[in-house]
């Protein structure tokens, strides 16, 4: 990510904390340790922690909303939850439990919601993570952890107004390897990929866009976000995006976004589309839109497409009508705007 596109109004994305975190430790022995509040602070860590040399940390992004009436509430907790276990999992790393999750995400929400002024472009971003703590470089999984979680107010992760980005589709770099770790939210997932958004930022783009890395043809992703194509126009456009596989991140953002389209009456599909695809028919107006979409930026429309030497326009390069209203939708439902039909938000009381 560049430092520009990280500027979300006056506060820098992920640098202004808020005054508590929640640790949780866990031992082969004891298993999960009761959870503390406490300030936030900074860690004292053994130089030899497996997770600084080995790399097992996985990590979460979810969010609270201030409500219409004063309250807060988080965003699909139980879900970030049982991807937080799978990751976990993934990196033979114990599973926190749902419910310890939920807990330690609502107590840090009660304690610092007072940082989140009643602005609807302000939200309250969560960070969970877990790393192993052991001090110990034999090759192995670790036998002791921590689970840290720490909080800041955002505007939204690239700006409150959503401004299409462009795009360089990486030809050089890999995301994510069948049977590796692309499906998970796992640390080193995101320090192999700067190199690749460098490139892009050095072709004058905004965003890196992962093709598949087996035959390089099918689009995956957009940096850290999913992406969605539109067919056609008005009430009878179909909203497509990538189906899951072993090298796609099943986004919390993406599952919500089909929901609503359903329900907002649009045809949706989850299927592969190759760059070629994405090429002719933005040149012959069949796919008007292409959107991206994720926690931290919510809906981000896509303008303009790079590709080696040759490059072409979405639609008219503006957001368009079908991403604006699914982001409308779900912002909606964040701010207490409509009804919660999926039982999406946990309030804190
Ligand atoms: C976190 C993430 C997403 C978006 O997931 P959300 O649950 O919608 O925030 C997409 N792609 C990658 C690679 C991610 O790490």
């Amino acid at each position: 990510m560049t430092q520009s596109s990280i500027t979300a109004g006056p506060i820098p994305f992920g640098t202004a904390f808020t005054d508590h975190m929640v640790t949780i430790r866990w031992t082969a022995g004891d298993g999960w340790h009761p959870p503390r509040l406490s300030p936030y602070a900074t860690l004292s860590l053994d130089p030899a922690s497996v997770g600084l040399h080995y790399g097992q940390i996985v990590f979460e992004g979810l969010k609270a909303y201030r409500r219409t009436d004063g309250s807060i509430a988080i965003f699909r907790p139980i879900d970030h939850a049982r991807r937080f276990q799978s990751s976990a999992r993934r990196l033979a790393m114990p599973e926190l439990p749902e419910q310890m999750f939920v807990k330690a995400v609502a107590d840090l929400v009660r304690e610092d919601g007072r940082h989140l002024p009643d602005d609807h472009n302000l939200s309250l971003y969560l960070r969970p993570v877990l790393f192993a703590s052991e001090p110990c470089l034999a090759l192995r999984p670790a036998r002791e952890y921590l689970f840290l979680l720490v909080a800041f107010v955002t505007g939204g992760y690239f700006a409150d107004q959503p401004d299409p980005v462009s795009v360089w589709i990486s030809r050089a770099y890999s995301r994510a390897a069948p049977g590796g770790t692309g499906r998970v939210k796992y640390a080193g997932n995101y320090a192999a990929s700067y190199l690749a958004q460098l490139e892009a930022t050095g072709a004058g783009c905004h965003q890196v866009v992962w093709l598949d890395p087996v035959e390089r043809r099918w689009v995956e992703e957009m940096g850290g976000m999913n992406l969605f194509f539109v067919r056609g126009r008005g009430a009878g456009a179909e909203v497509v995006t990538p189906e899951l596989t072993d090298t796609l991140l099943p986004g919390i953002t993406r599952d919500s976004l089909l929901a609503l389209a359903a329900q907002a009456g649009y045809r949706s599909a989850q299927e592969r589309v190759s760059v070629e695809q994405w090429r002719f028919e933005c040149g012959t107006g069949v796919i008007t839109e292409t959107f991206a979409c994720g926690t931290a930026a919510l809906v981000t429309p896509v303008g303009s497409v790079r590709d080696g030497a040759a490059g072409w326009q979405v639609g008219d390069g503006a957001p368009g009508p079908v991403t604006l209203a699914l982001r409308d939708a779900l912002t909606a439902v964040h701010r207490d705007r409509t009804a919660d039909q999926f039982g999406w938000m946990h309030p804190v009381h």
